[in-house]
């Protein structure tokens, strides 16, 4: 199997793992925190389980490949890593860009 995903399956198997690990974790500790609170006048904590409003982390797969330009360096493009053909400029469409820059980005 491969391991790319779009943005979009990352954000659901988040939420999902959120909705069935996080969140139960941290209502429970909340309880506990809150019986804590009870039983001890010195200590208070006050713990608030946001409900669902998660923030979704910007993932992308880890599989793409920097091509830059000699002509038009501000202008790189990424390209799948088993991606073995020209690449043309965005900018001007010469075929010379730099697949030697190997970098992940
Ligand atoms: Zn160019």
């Amino acid at each position: 199997m491969s391991a790319r995903w779009t943005k979009e399956q990352l954000e659901f198997i988040y939420k999902q793992t959120y909705a069935a690990a996080v969140a139960p974790a941290l209502r429970r500790l909340s309880a506990s925190i809150d019986s804590l609170n009870e039983s001890s006048g010195i200590l208070r904590i006050n713990a608030k389980v946001p409900p669902q409003a998660v923030t979704v982390p910007l993932a992308e797969p880890n599989d793409m490949i920097r091509v830059d330009f000699p002509c038009h360096p501000e202008e790189p493009v990424k390209v799948d890593e088993h991606w073995n053909l020209d690449v043309a400029c965005l900018v001007c469409g010469r075929c010379d860009g730099l697949l030697s820059q190997r970098r992940r980005a």
